[in-house]
């Protein structure tokens, strides 16, 4: 089925940028580097998940829904988005927020993403680390029902094959986007945890029958769990777009060597890049996904991993959590 067909509520702000960053090139002595914005989608700061939500939310509103359920961590972008979103198409959001950053200071617990989340007035309930959001996202759900509310459920991240067809989307844009300015790229790289953004760019890029090697750069799960988190994922968008069997699992491949101590906790390499981009190319990249995918694919560079070719690096958004991190950035 043609992505078109697909029912869609317009969030983002697209074509978002490709823009190509000189000194940042210079500076790294390598192949040229360019970034696809994902960080100017428009949605309350913008971000990676505001494609998928456009998805996502429209099958919400198909459905009837009044009310969404979602999950994340306390510094969430995904949540940070939802709420937003939510706000703007009148439904009412559920939040249901995982503790997985343990002793928080004040700036994680209160600031950045759970600040915006406060303002959008979502319904922020918190759990543990390590809880089951299975059996929790049906218990809320059950709630909403019993209120006589009609709810709708949202995976972490939107990670499912709904939320994915945002990034089959953005891989067709951007292919769209190189062909325009003649541009020949020889890797994509992104950040990859919850799997949606590379299992639908990897999906596009086979539809569209792309050669371009794209390298997922983990932030939290091992380098084998992610990537068959990300090929099952890619696996259940292509049947759903109606292209079953167009992606190979040696298509799907992550490097989970800059996760450092654990999701969300700053690592050396990520300071150094987020320093980097902001004062070469006056950018912000996060602390959590883009600062360490970055810090990833600038050691990769340093020592020749990348090859030559020039490299697309997606920025897929979350500087709202700069501000969570105040106090743990090194400056
Ligand atoms: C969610 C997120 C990612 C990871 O995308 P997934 O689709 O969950 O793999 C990367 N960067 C930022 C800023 C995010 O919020």
């Amino acid at each position: 089925m043609p992505l078109a067909d697909f029912p869609r509520v317009p969030l983002a702000h697209l074509p978002t940028p490709l823009e190509h960053l000189p000194r940042l090139s210079k500076h790294l002595g390598g192949p040229g580097i360019y970034v696809k914005r994902d960080d100017c989608t428009g949605l309350a700061t913008g971000g990676n998940k505001t494609r998928k939500l456009e998805f996502s939310m429209a099958e919400a509103l198909q459905r009837g829904a009044d009310t969404i359920v979602t999950v994340g961590a306390v510094q969430s972008n995904h949540v940070r988005q939802t709420a937003a979103a939510a706000c703007k198409l009148g439904l009412k959001c559920e939040v249901l927020l995982e503790h997985r950053v343990v002793d928080p200071s004040e700036y994680y617990s209160n600031s950045g993403n759970v600040l915006l989340d406060r303002i959008f007035g979502a319904n922020l309930r918190e759990y543990p680390g390590g809880t089951d959001f299975d059996e929790a996202m049906s218990d809320v759900a059950a709630e909403v029902t019993a209120n006589g509310g009609k709810p709708y459920l949202i995976p972490g991240g939107a990670s499912n094959p709904v939320g994915a067809l945002g990034y089959v989307n953005c891989a067709m844009e951007l292919l769209q986007q190189l062909d325009e300015r003649d541009l020949d790229i020889g890797h994509i790289v992104t950040a990859t945890g919850s799997a949606g953004t590379q299992g639908g760019l990897i999906v596009g890029l086979k539809a569209m029958k792309s050669a371009i090697p794209l390298l997922g750069i983990g932030v939290n799960a091992p380098t084998e769990e992610q990537e068959q988190k990300v090929y099952e994922l890619a696996c259940e968008t292509a049947e759903y777009i109606g292209k079953p069997g167009i992606v190979a699992r040696e298509d799907v491949v992550a490097n989970c060597d800059y996760v450092g101590e654990g999701y969300g906790i700053r690592t050396e390499g990520m300071n150094e890049a987020v320093l980097m981009l902001a004062r070469l190319e006056g950018l912000l990249f996060d602390p959590v996904y883009s600062g360490k995918a970055l810090a990833g694919m600038i050691n990769l560079i340093r020592t020749g991993s990348l090859g030559s070719g020039d490299i697309v690096f997606l920025h897929t958004g979350g500087a709202a959590a700069l501000f969570a991190y105040a106090d743990q950035l090194h400056l």
